[in-house]
Formats: structure tokens, sequence, C-alpha cells
């Protein structure tokens, strides 16, 4: 088995083998680009590695064997008391994992070789680089805390009375290397190892573990990066920033990733090895300065980058060094951006003629237009950051500081906007989490309970600042102290945290989709490019839920095509409440009849709105399916009621009436009971009142000109003889109302029940479409509560990792997936023709959108701010 391949024998597309970072280095080395000669260890040794728990036969050989040529081809044996080769090891996995495994620098210094190497290129030089080398390797080999390294530097520093590490001189460093020697050997109980083979095979065994060290596991865990790829190793012959003030380093990106404009960005720090510029030891200065201080090296960058450009045809970012005024390539990959960037960056390349527009629309996402459709802080008045943390569920929200779930009901039921501030949340904290604006915890990730729970309500949420220190009422932060009732606000999408108000302003790609478009805004056009491009290319037609005129008209701005639900149940909140209330528990017809006379006109005015909204567009309605808990007065507040009603007035005689019909009514399992078609079969003449509302409305739209297309949906359907049921009763009111006026009208139904999914063969008999009802079907295919488990155990599932993520939110396609795929296929079987659709909340999930279209569904439809996003995973889908 080949482990090593020095950089000659690699290219960009093995970065399964060789990871990202190697795959990439060999890239730019047979692009002919100045890398330092070097070799990668590939995955393939790590995963045997971790596997045995020991390196698999043959490594040391090959590693010994590269080396070797190393050494020939530079001229230098590592660890040579006279002139020494030096090397780094990185680590570098397929996906980039910032922060997992830092690299290590120098290795091949000891006692003796720091000599050598003073003797090349001066005593302070040699010396900061050992210094560097124990450091590092102590806190990354060994896990020696770093800070009692920085500690040291600090200390040494100000015993000189300085605060620029650069005047430490060559005896201040040497001073320094015998403390940082101390530090080493007090905490891992062993001298500094001073063999170089020994750093050098330490430093790739600490590569190779770190890839399960804690950090890393939860990074993948958050970024969905499967667990058991591993990491590979690049051993690099060392060049040096760090000679003198005509060497030093920086980073550079061909474009700007924050916004995507054009030209040339980075930063560069002179005298210095990479880890400074992180470590913002000193200030860097932007890279353009590089034109002044050393332009045949800044040209020399400039060619590159456009070089790099034009071969990966995206922005890159790349690492370099220059070592006494020669320019030394470390890294490059194509670069992370913001989602704005994405979009612009996108636009650009097709108009340079880099890409065309289906690669366009490949290199953006649903998740990034998301994104750019929330409402963003106004930051001109560079307000104070008091700290950054994890973005885990976008939005910007405004509010005041509150520390307990209690509080921040009670704040909000004033008309305040909170913000609630945890160490971490709990279930007891979800009432307090509904009312707050945004949510901020010391503690836990993106998949943390707050997280989860906030993402679930499109709550705006901050996570793990652990900086903060939460208090009973009060948290403090470097210092600063926020009290209850401060104004904070939140940034869900950068984890930013600032002290006081800071204005919110809306969207420029929400007014693009309301129709209020600025086409100079290169964001703006950029969308409007890509989003038409989506369109001309997506198989699937998008279409909205919508209850209301309102909704309607706006998901028909967003592009929808249709309304693929609209929940007349929605329709009888408020007012009307009472009206059901008396249809569900009246035993006598003449009260029951009484109260669908008064629906009757209500609901026809309600579906003219929808239909002349949609006018020219099919509008799934709904046959109503109100869980009866949502809609009955609360068993437990009648009871209380009856129990201190001290006369015996009319009211207490009503009260005791409905308190025998709820007791009678009531379940357990709301979500499982008398709901849906099983309300409707049950209760006569509800769903007829809407069938002949629907036809109603639909024929006087098409009186006054229009055109409504109602489609007729029957929730909840298990069994066709439900469905014929109601079919036959609304074909009949269908054909008195409809007469000649053209109208047409489909009648179906949500498959929602698996055993609807199960029989599809036998229920397309009786149906002109089916709609997926993901919501329930993914509820009753786990067999949990939709509306309690998400809080009570899901953030548990999540970090086990049971679930990368919550089954409501992107489609489990191999349970739930696998109900609509049998469905789909032995409904069209049955029904060549059969329109089939999806209405629950994956139809607007990106993931989902693309199972779908996989599966061949005609259309999915999804809330009306989703609609665009839905619109660009169809176009991404069918490229
Ligand atoms: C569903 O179950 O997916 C659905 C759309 O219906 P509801 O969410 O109203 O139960
Ligand atoms: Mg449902």
């Amino acid at each position: 088995m080949k482990y090593v391949f020095a950089f000659e024998e690699g290219n960009k597309d093995l970065k399964d083998l060789l990871g990202g970072k190697g795959a990439n280095l060999a890239e730019m080395t047979n692009l002919g680009l100045p890398v330092p000669p070097g070799f990668t260890i590939t995955t393939e040794a790590c995963r045997a590695y971790l596997h045995d728990k020991r390196l698999p036969d043959g490594l040391t050989g090959q590693i010994e064997a590269r080396l070797t040529a190393l050494e020939e081809r530079i001229g230098r044996r590592l660890g040579d008391a006279a002139d020494p080769l030096l090397v780094s090891v990185r680590s570098g996995a397929k996906f980039s994992m910032p922060g997992m495994m830092e690299t290590v620098l120098n290795v091949g210094l000891n006692d003796e070789s720091v000599n050598g190497l003073a003797a090349q290129g001066g005593e302070r030089f040699a010396w900061d680089s050992y210094r560097r080398l124990i450091a590092m390797f102590g806190a990354t080999v060994c896990e020696v805390p770093a800070e009692d390294f920085s500690h040291a530097l600090d200390e040494a520093k100000r015993h000189k009375g300085t605060r620029n590490d650069l005047d430490l001189d060559a005896d201040d460093l040497r001073a320094l290397v015998g403390t940082y020697k101390k530090i080493f050997a007090k905490h891992v109980g062993r001298d500094f190892p001073q063999e170089p083979r020994e750093q050098l095979d330490l430093a790739i065994r600490a590569v190779f573990d770190s890839w399960n060290a804690d950090r890393a596991v939860l990074y993948r865990r958050q970024e969905r990066i499967p667990a058991d790829l591993g990491t590979a190793v690049n051993v690099v012959a060392m060049v040096f920033g760090n000679l003198g003030p005509d060497s030093g380093t920086g980073v550079a990106f061909t474009r700007d990733p924050g916004t995507g404009a054009p030209g040339v960005y980075g930063d560069y720090l002179a005298n210095a090895q990479g880890e400074d510029v992180v470590a913002g030891i000193r200030n860097t200065v932007p890279l353009q300065e590089l034109e002044r201080l050393d332009k045949t090296s800044y040209d020399e960058l400039l060619r590159i980058m456009t070089l790099l450009e034009e071969h990966y045809r995206d922005l890159c970012d790349i690492e370099f060094t220059i070592e006494r005024g020669k320019l030394w390539m470390l890294q490059t990959r194509v670069g992370k951006r913001t989602a704005a960037a994405a979009f612009t960056i996108a636009a650009q390349l097709v108009d340079e003629g880099v890409i065309d527009l289906d690669e366009a629309i490949r290199r953006v996402t649903g998740a990034q237009l998301g994104q750019l459709m929330f409402p963003r802080f106004d930051l001109s008045g560079a307000p104070e950051v008091l700290t950054s943390a994890v973005g885990a569920s976008p939005g910007a929200a405004v509010g005041r500081a509150v520390f307990t779930a209690e509080h921040a009901i009670e704040l909000a039921g004033q008309g305040e906007a909170v913000i609630l501030v945890r160490r971490e949340t709990n279930p007891d904290d979800l009432g307090g989490m509904i009312a707050a604006q945004g949510i901020l915890t010391s503690r836990g990730g993106k998949t943390s309970h707050a997280a989860v729970v906030a993402r679930g309500m499109g709550k705006t949420c901050v996570c793990g600042a652990d900086d903060l220190e939460v208090g009973r009422n009060e948290f403090t932060v470097h210092g600063t102290r926020v009290a209850e009732g401060d104004l904070l606000s939140i940034d869900g999408t950068t984890g930013r945290v600032y002290l006081g108000e800071v204005p919110v302003e809306p969207s420029s790609v929400v007014r693009y989709f309301e129709g209020d478009a600025d086409l100079q805004d290169p964001l703006v056009a950029a969308v409007d490019r890509l989003m038409r491009h989506a369109d001309t290319r997506r198989r699937l037609r998008i279409r909205s839920n919508a209850d209301t005129g309102e909704d309607a008209a706006r998901a028909r701005r967003f592009g929808a095509e249709g309304i693929g639900l609209c929940r007349t149940e929605h329709m009888f909140l408020g007012d009307r409440r009472e009206l059901v209330e008396t249809l569900i528990l009246a035993d006598r017809q003449p009260e029951r009849s009484a109260a669908l006379d008064a629906l009757l006109p209500l609901q026809r005015a309600d579906f003219v709105e929808l239909f002349h909204e949609m006018d020219g567009l099919p509008v799934t309605v709904r046959l109503i399916d109100p869980p009866l808990h949502e809609f009955l007065p609360s068993l437990t507040d009648l009871a209380v009621r009856v129990a201190v009603a001290g006369e015996r007035g009319e009211d207490a005689r009503h009260d005791e009436r409905l308190l025998t019909a709820v007791s009678r009514m009531h379940e357990q399992n709301p979500m499982l009971g008398l709901r849906g078609v099983r309300l409707g079969l049950v209760i006569p003449g509800l769903f007829a009142m809407q069938v002949r509302a629907i036809a109603e409305a639909a024929v006087e739209v098409a009186r006054a000109g229009g055109t409504a297309r109602p489609e007729i949906m029957v929730p909840l359907v298990g069994a066709v003889q439900e469905l014929e049921t109601v079919r036959a009763e609304a074909e009949k009111i269908l054909a008195e109302v409809i007469g000649d006026s053209g109208v047409e009208v489909l009648i179906g139904t949500m498959i929602e029940v698996p055993r609807a999914a199960l029989t599809a063969g036998q229920i397309a008999e009786a149906a002109e479409f089916f709609s997926f009802g993901t919501n329930d079907l993914t509820q009753m295919g786990w067999g949990f509560s939709r509306d309690d488990v998400e809080g009570a155990f899901f953030w548990r599932y999540l970090e086990l990792g049971i679930f990368g993520i919550s089954p409501f939110e992107s489609l489990d396609r191999d349970g739930v997936g696998r109900l609509v795929r049998i469905a789909s296929e032995e409904g069209r079987a049955a029904r060549p023709g059969l329109k089939l659709g999806v209405c629950g909340e994956h139809g607007g999930d990106p993931d989902s959108v693309h199972f779908f279209h996989e599966v061949g569904l005609d259309y999915v439809s999804c809330s009306p701010f989703r609609v665009p996003i839905a619109r660009l995973e169809a176009g991404r889908a069918a490229v």
C-alpha cells in the first residue's frame, strides 16, 4: 500500500486521499508554482492507524525514503548540526476543519542544530525558531497548555520593557528557550525530545490522533462531516518568514470574500511566521502595502493569484511566505465566502466567461439565499461588540436582557421585546423562548437545546458565548456588566452580540422579491440573474402554503405558482371559534345546522379572496383538520370554572353542559385522535358546507371574469373508503353548484398517514392528486409527537448522532422518504398522470427539495418566505 506521496505525485482531485491541503499543494507544484518541496501521508494511513492503534506496516519505511529524497533534493539533513533541514508538519482533512489541529513548525531543531541554523540565518532567528518549535510541539503534540508559553513570552517582554516581540534579542530568546523547556518538562514528565526523527514521528501521530479529539468530533458533528474520513499529514520543507525585514508571511484572497467585490484582499506581516498572523501578536498591514515593501514579490503574487483563479475557476484563498525576497506558496484552496459573496462572485464569473449559468447556480445554495433574506443590523454606527459566538439560528434580534423564562414571558406580555439570556436552555425554558425575540446562551453549539428549538421556531439564537459569566440577573463579559433590562442586539447569522440597540435594516433581497428591486446593487442583480436561470431549469413547480389573501399575494410576488395548502382550520380561529365549538359539541342537528349556515358565507368570502389573489393558478383547499385540543376549551379551565361557580345561573348551566361534552371528547393523544377526515365523517354537514363554499366561491370568481382552479383536498385519509365517502358527497354538491359555469374542480387527498402511503394504489383510484403531508408522515412514521418531542429530546439525539438534523426540518429519506417513494410509484401505477405534490414543512427545505425532484413529484409547496429558496433548489436539483 502506498501511504506517502511526493507533491509531484498528487493533484487537486485527490482530496479523499491527500486531504484538501495536500491535494492543492500537489496541484500548485505541478502548475510550476513555487511550493517548498514536501510530501503527504494519506488519509488511508490515518484510518489504518486509528483502527489498529499503531502505524500501518510499511509507513515508517516510506516516510524514511521520502525524507531522504527530500534531504537530497535540498542538500540538507534533518538534525544536521551544521546546516539542518527543518520541516513543518500540517494536518489536512478532505474538508477544512479550522481549529482542529494546528501546525507544528521548525521540526528538526534541537540544542545542536540550533547553532547550525544560527550560522545560516543568525542567532536571533535561530533561537526564535527554536522557541516556536517547543511551544507548538508542546501544545499540539503533548497537550501542554498554550497559555503557559504565551505567559512566559509576555513575561520576557515585560522584563525587557517592550510589547513587541521583535525587541527580544538572541540572548532573550535563548533564555526563553530555557524557560519553555522547563514548562515542557514539568507538564510532560520528560525533556523536550532532541532526536529530530522522534519529533517528526510524534508530530505525525499527534496529527492522526487529533482526528478524534473532542473538539474535532464536535466540529464534524456540527458541520455534518463524516466521522470516518481521517486526516492526511503534510510534511513540508520549512521556508522562513522570520529571517528579517525582507521576509514575512501573509494571507490573500483573489476577491473580497465578504462582498465578492473583485480586487486583491489580504493581510501581510513582515518578519514573522504564519502563526503570528493568526495569533494577532502584531498588527498586520493590508496586502497592498507589500507592493511598497517588496514590489517583485508582490507582482509575482498577483500573477500567481490570477493564474490560480483561472485554474480553479473560483475565488481562491492563499497562504504565502516570503523568505529574503523569495515568494513561496504554502496553501491554496477554493475560499470560503459569505452568502452575499457567493451570489455576487458566481454572477461575476459568468460575466467573465469563466463559468456558465448552470455552474453558477450549482455554486450557491438555498440556505445562503435564506440567509440573505433575513433582516440585518445596520452596522454603520460601529456598535460595540460584546462578544462573538456561534450563530445558531439566523436573524437580527433586539431586546432587553432577561435571565429567566418567567421574566421573559412577563415582560413580553407587557409588550417589551426581550432577549432571553441563559447559561443553557432546557425544556422548562420553552415558554420564555417563545416569548423572546432572541436567545443567547453561554454554553452549547449548533445542536444544543437552545439552537435546535430556536431554529424550529425561526427565532434568532446565538449559542456558546463562553466568555459570558451568566449570573442570576446579570452577566459580565470582558469586564462589561449587563444587567436585567439592559438593551442587547444579537445577530444569529454572524454570532455577534452587541450592547445597546443596533438599528435593523430590511433585506435588499426580500425587497427585490417584493418587486422593489434595486438592480444597481450587485448582490440584487446577481440574485436576479441566478433566480431567473433556476426558474428556466427547474422541473418542479413551486406553490405556497397560504390561508389568507395577504399570504397568497406575497407568495405570488415571491414566485409561487399556486397554493399547495390552504389550512382551512386556520380560518376558524378568532371570533369564529365559537361556531366551530358549537359544531363539534352540539348533540342536536338544529344547533349544528345553524352554525353551518352561519359559517357558509364566511368561508365563501375567504375562498373568493384566495381565488382572486391566485387568479388562474391552482389553489388546494384542504377540508378542515382541527386537532380538537386546539379548538375546544381547556378541560382544566372549565372544571375550575364549574367548581367555583356559586349560583346556578344560565352561564353556570352552560359551563356544566360544556364540561360534560368536553370531557366526553377529551383525548390523550389529540394528534392521533378525532382529526381530519375522521371528524368530517363524524360531524354531518361540516365537509359539505366547505365544499359548497369552495364551489360557490369559484363560480362567483368565474362570473366576475376570473379563473378559479380549486383543488379540494381531504386530510388524514388512511383508507380509500374514507376518501370515497367524502368524494361521493362532494361530487353531488359540485354538480349542483357548478352547473355549466365552466369551473373545474379536482378532488384529491393528503398522504400523511403511513397506511395511506402503503395503500396508495387503492387510494389513487379515488384521488386526482396526492399531496404528501410530511409533517404528519414524519410524526406517525417515527411514532413521536411533533408538538412535544423537538424540545424534549431531539437535542440529545443530535448530540448522539442518531439524527444528523431534525427529521421535522429535513426529510428522513431512508424511512419517511421511502413511504413517499412507494406512494408515488404505486399511485402513478394505478392512475397515470396522478398529480403529486408535497405540502409539509419539508417542501421548503433545500435537501428535501432535491429528494422530491428525484422522486418525480410535480410540485413542492412551502411557506411564502421559502418560495424563492425552493425555486433555487429545484433549479439546482435539475442541473
Ligand atoms: C402535514 O402533516 O405535513 C401537513 C401539511 O398538514 P398539517 O401540518 O396541517 O398537519
Ligand atoms: Mg397533517
